[in-house]
């Protein structure tokens, strides 16, 4: 399929309304993948590893847990090499990721809201004991970091030499893990940004409007010694970061990526000269129905 062949090898930019001479802010733009996240590349590496490993074959059902983006991932990918995919998704989360998901050929089953994520592993899994279907499960799999590692992360170093910080949001925590793996080697810091309402770096849990990031739980494969801080960074910075990109950069990002750029640009504020480098995991128009390009308008006109 096509479309699965455009997996990767995203644009690095240089944002430069918010870079000066001495600091320069990179994004690595990654709804430029076919469907139009991060977690295309998830889909791609945990489906072919399980292939490879002949935990499943052609016309197997694979399972995953997911607010959207990785269902999108294992969706694409289960199609391309001829699987069956179910995706187990909370009611709540942007309904536009639902349909992409259904017009890449997967079944979703949607579970409570009020359960969150957690109710929506317990129902995978009772799916995979019952059908004895394939739960990739990415949040446990030590795959996932793998999936970040060996592309994004390369593809990052392979453009910029002389990064000093990393920035990214943790979710199910790969993306973080792999690229920070990977950095670690080339002495970079890296740094989580998490929304108000998660609690890796501690405080009170509580529902946040960011989508795609934030966790009550420290992921089992990211190593503490990887994290050089967390950045907190609240609803409000996040969605006005949007519309910033937009109107400064001609950008159309998620709120994820308007909450990493100001972990990066809190970064900026406290040094002197370097290079930080983060990644917008995907775009707006997935969030069009929670009006993230008009959130709270009458405050920010
Ligand atoms: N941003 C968005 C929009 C996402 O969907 C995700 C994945 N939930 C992330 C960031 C975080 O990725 P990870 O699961 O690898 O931590």
């Amino acid at each position: 399929m096509v479309g699965f062949d455009l997996i990767g090898n995203t644009p690095l930019v240089l944002l430069k309304s918010f870079s000066n001479k001495d600091v320069q802010i990179y994004a690595k733009l990654e709804q430029f993948n076919p469907g139009g996240s991060i977690k295309d590349r998830l889909g791609k590496h945990l489906i072919e590893v399980a292939l490879k490993e002949n935990t499943i074959r052609e016309g197997d059902t694979v399972v995953e847990v997911s607010a959207g983006n990785t269902g999108i991932g294992v969706a694409l990918a289960a199609n391309h090499y001829g699987l069956n995919s179910v995706i187990f998704a909370p009611i709540g989360f942007a309904e536009e990721k639902i349909s992409i998901i259904k017009a890449l050929g997967a079944k979703v089953i949607r579970t409570e809201q009020g359960l969150g994520m957690e109710g929506a592993k317990i129902a995978a899994r009772e799916f995979e004991s019952k059908t004895g279907a394939f739960y990739l499960n990415q949040f446990e799999s030590k795959h996932n970091p793998e999936a970040y590692k060996d592309t994004i992360a390369q593809e990052i170093t392979d453009k910029l030499d002389d990064i000093d910080y990393f920035v990214g949001g943790v979710g199910s925590g790969g993306t973080f893990a792999g690229i920070a793996e990977h950095l670690a080697q080339f002495d970079i810091e890296s740094v989580i940004v998490e929304p108000e309402g998660s609690t890796l770096s501690g405080g009170q849990a509580h529902a946040h409007d960011i989508e795609g990031i934030g966790s009550e739980l420290w992921p089992s494969f990211l190593h503490e010694t990887l994290v050089a801080d967390i950045i907190k960074v609240s609803d409000d910075a996040a969605f006005k970061n949007v519309k910033l990109i937009a109107k400064q950069e001609g950008l159309l990002v998620g709120s994820s990526s308007g909450a990493a750029l100001q972990a990066a640009l809190d970064i900026k504020k406290h040094i002197n000269k370097g290079v930080i480098v983060t990644v917008f995991p995907d775009g707006s128009d997935r969030y069009m129905s929670k009006q993230i390009l008009n959130y709270k308008e009458n405050e920010y006109g």
